[in-house]
C-alpha cells in the first residue's frame, strides 16, 4: 500500500468518497468491486477519527434490546455471523461474563429472557455459543477479578472482537487492489457544483501543500462528526463522546459486560493485545469536533464504576496506561440521555445530490455501506449487486484458517517467536504472515518483541513501516502497531522506535525531528521515567 496523490490527477471519477473511516473503506471497497471508478481520501490516517477509536467488539448490542431495537440488533448478529467466517483473522470470538449481584439494576430471569433472544436473533449457532448460567463459584472461577460479596452467579454468553484500525486498512488495502485510489491525507476542502449538482470537489494534498480540482459524477460523504461543516447542516444529529482507559491485565480470555452503580449504564472490561480495555463513557458533546479532550471526570467515572465492581483493583490514576477517545454521531431526540438515543444508521440525500452517511455501527457498516453503493450504482444508471456480503477479506486468500494458524505456529516457533506474538501476528496480517517470517529470516534479531508485555515483534514494526502507507511517526505508533496507547513509553524507547521509523522511510534528522514534535504535541503521552 503506497500514498500517490498523482493518481488523483487528470482523471475523472464515477465517485468520490470522502472520509476514510469503516464507513468509506467498506463503501470505496464495493464500489470498486463493483466496477466503478472510485476515489477515496482522508483528510488524516485511515481510521484516523471514530473507527479507531471504537470498543473494538464485533456485536449485536445486547443493551439494545432494553430499548427494544431488536432490528438493529439483528442486523449486526447477522453481520457479526458473516464477519466470523468471512474474516477469522480480523474478528474473532470473545466470551462476555454479566454477573448478578442481589442488587442488580437486571435480575436473572430478566437477564436469561434477554441472552435468550440474543442467541434466537443471532440465528442458528453451535450449542456451545450459546448463553450459559454460572453459580457463584463457578463465575468466580471465571472471573476471579470480580468482588464477590452479595453476587449469586453470573452468565456468559458470545460476542466476537477485532481490531478496528487494521480492520479498516485491510478494506483500503482491498479497495486499491480492485482499482481504487485511495489517498490519505488529502482534505475535501470544497465541493463543486455545476447548475447546483455537484460534480467534484477541491482536494489539499496535505503532504506535499499541493491543490487539485477532481471531477466526479458523485460524491458520498462519509466524514462521521464532520459532517456537519461538510453539508453545512446544523440540527439534524446531535454527538456524544466515548473514551476508554487501557489499564493493567485483569481479565485473561472473556471479557465482562457491568452495570454501572451511579447511573445504570453498562459498560465493558475487555482483554485487549494482553492488557485491559475499559469502557465506555456517553456523554453530550459540543466541543471542538478536531481535538476531543478525555477529561478528569470522565476518568474518574470509569475508575470509580470499575473499583466498585472489581476487588482486585482499585485502580487509580497512575495505573492508566493509555487512553482515547472517540465521537458518535446520532441522530437528533428530544431525550436527554445520551445512552437512549438510537444507533441506527441513515443516509441523506441533500437538493445538491450530495450523499451523507450519519451514524451507525462499525459491525454493521458493510450492509449500510452496500446500501450507499447501490443508490451510487442507480443513479450512474449501473445497476449491480452488493459484492462485499460473503467475500473472504483481502489479507486471507488461505481458505483453510485454521491451517494458516497451525502453520504459522509451527514456522513462528522455528523462528524463535513466541507463540502469542505469533496468534497476533496471524489477526494481524492474515496470509502477509509469510512477508513477516521472510524479514525474520532475513534478520533473526526482528523475532524479538519491541517490549516484553506486548505481543507486538520488531519484524512487524519495520513491515508496518514499510508497507503500509505510514506517512507520519504517529500512524505507526498509534494506528498500525498502538504502542503510544498500550505502553507507558520511555523517552529513550519512543526516540530509538522513532529513529527505527526514519531509518525505514528514509527521513533525514529534520523530518525525522519534525515528526517526533508532531507526534509529541498530538499525543497525551504519559512518559514512563522508571525505564
Ligand atoms: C466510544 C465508542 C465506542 C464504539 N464502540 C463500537 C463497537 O464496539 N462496535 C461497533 O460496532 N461500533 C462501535 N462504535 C461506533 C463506531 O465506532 C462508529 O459508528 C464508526 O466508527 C463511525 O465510522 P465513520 O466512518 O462514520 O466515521 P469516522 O471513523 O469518524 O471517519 C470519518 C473520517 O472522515 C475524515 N474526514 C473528515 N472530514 C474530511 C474531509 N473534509 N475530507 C476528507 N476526509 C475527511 C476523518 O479524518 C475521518 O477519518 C463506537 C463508537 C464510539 C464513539
Amino acid at each position: 500500500m503506497q500514498r500517490d496523490f498523482k493518481q488523483l490527477k487528470n482523471r475523472k471519477f464515477d465517485v468520490l468518497v470522502c472520509g476514510g473511516g469503516i464507513y468509506g473503506a467498506w463503501t470505496a471497497y464495493d464500489a470498486a468491486l463493483r466496477g466503478l471508478k472510485v476515489a477515496l481520501v482522508d483528510k488524516g490516517d485511515w481510521a484516523s477519527a471514530t473507527s479507531s477509536a471504537s470498543s473494538k467488539l464485533i456485536h449485536g448490542g445486547l443493551r439494545y434490546l432494553e430499548t427494544f431495537n431488536f432490528k438493529l440488533v439483528k442486523k449486526s448478529l447477522t453481520e457479526r455471523r458473516m464477519l466470523l467466517q468471512t474474516a477469522p483473522h480480523r474478528v474473532w470470538p470473545l466470551r462476555f461474563g454479566i454477573p448478578v449481584y442481589k442488587n442488580s439494576r437486571i435480575g436473572a430471569f430478566r437477564l436469561k429472557c434477554g441472552l435468550a433472544l440474543y442467541d434466537f436473533l443471532a440465528g442458528d449457532m453451535p450449542k456451545t455459543q450459546a448463553h450459559q448460567y454460572h453459580s457463584k463459584d463457578d463465575f468466580i472461577k471465571h472471573f476471579p477479578c470480580l468482588d464477590p460479596m452479595g453476587l449469586m452467579g453470573g452468565f456468559t454468553y458470545f460476542d466476537a472482537q477485532t481490531d478496528d484500525a487494521r480492520f479498516v486498512l485491510e478494506l483500503i488495502d482491498g479497495a486499491i487492489s480492485a482499482g481504487a485510489v485511495c489517498v490519505s491525507y488529502c482534505e475535501a476542502t470544497e465541493l463543486i457544483e455545476q447548475n447546483g449538482i455537484i460534480c467534484g470537489a477541491v482536494l489539499q494534498d496535505k503532504v506535499n501543500d499541493e491543490a487539485l480540482r477532481i471531477e466526479a459524477s458523485l460524491v458520498v460523504d462519509t466524514t462521521g462528526r464532520w459532517s456537519v461543516s461538510f453539508q453545512n447542516d446544523k440540527g439534524s444529529y446531535r454527538l456524544t463522546k466515548g473514551i476508554h482507559l487501557i489499564m493493567p491485565k485483569t481479565v485473561t480470555d472473556e471479557a465482562l459486560l457491568l452495570t454501572a452503580q451511579s447511573d445504570g449504564r453498562v459498560f465493558f472490561v475487555i482483554p485487549w493485545y494482553g492488557l485491559t480495555l475499559l469502557g465506555t463513557t456517553d456523554t453530550n458533546y459540543e466541543g471542538d469536533i478536531d481535538k476531543v479532550t478525555i477529561t478528569s471526570e470522565d476518568i474518574g467515572y470509569l475508575l470509580g464504576e470499575a473499583n466498585h465492581v472489581l476487588k482486585t483493583t482499585h485502580w487509580t490514576g497512575q495505573d492508566i496506561i493509555g487512553k482515547f477517545a472517540g465521537i458518535r454521531v446520532l441522530q437528533q431526540s428530544q431525550d436527554k440521555n445520551p445512552s437512549n438515543l438510537s444507533r441506527d444508521w441513515a443516509l441523506k440525500t441533500s437538493p445538491n445530490g450530495l450523499l451523507s452517511s450519519i451514524g451507525g455501527k462499525f459491525t454493521s457498516a458493510r450492509e449500510d455501506s452496500a446500501i450507499i453503493v447501490d443508490v451510487l450504482c442507480n443513479q450512474l444508471g449501473k445497476p449491480s449487486v452488493c459484492q462485499t456480503f460473503g467475500k473472504t477479506f483481502p489479507w486471507l486468500t488461505h481458505t483453510d484458517y485454521p491451517a494458516l494458524l497451525d502453520s504459522s505456529l509451527l514456522t513462528a516457533e522455528q523462528l524463535g517467536i513466541d507463540n502469542d506474538s505469533a496468534v497476533w501476528l496471524v489477526r494481524r496480517h492474515g496470509n502477509r504472515i509469510t512477508e513477516i517470517f521472510q524479514l525474520c529470516t532475513e534478520n533473526p534479531a526482528l523475532v524479538k518483541r519491541i517490549r516484553p508485555e506486548l505481543p507486538f515483534i520488531m519484524a512487524d514494526f519495520v513491515f508496518c513501516a514499510k508497507n503500509e502507507m505510514t506517512i507520519h511517526l504517529e500512524d505507526l505508533l498509534r494506528r498500525r502497531i498502538p504502542l503510544l496507547i498500550l505502553a507507558k513509553l520511555s523517552p529513550d524507547e519512543f526516540n530509538r522506535l522513532a529513529n527505527n521509523a526514519a531509518a525505514i522511510l528514509s527521513w533525514d534528522a529534520d523530518k525525522t525531528q519534525a515528526e517526533i514534535a508532531g507526534c509529541l504535541q498530538n499525543q497525551d503521552i504519559d512518559w514512563d521515567f522508571e525505564k
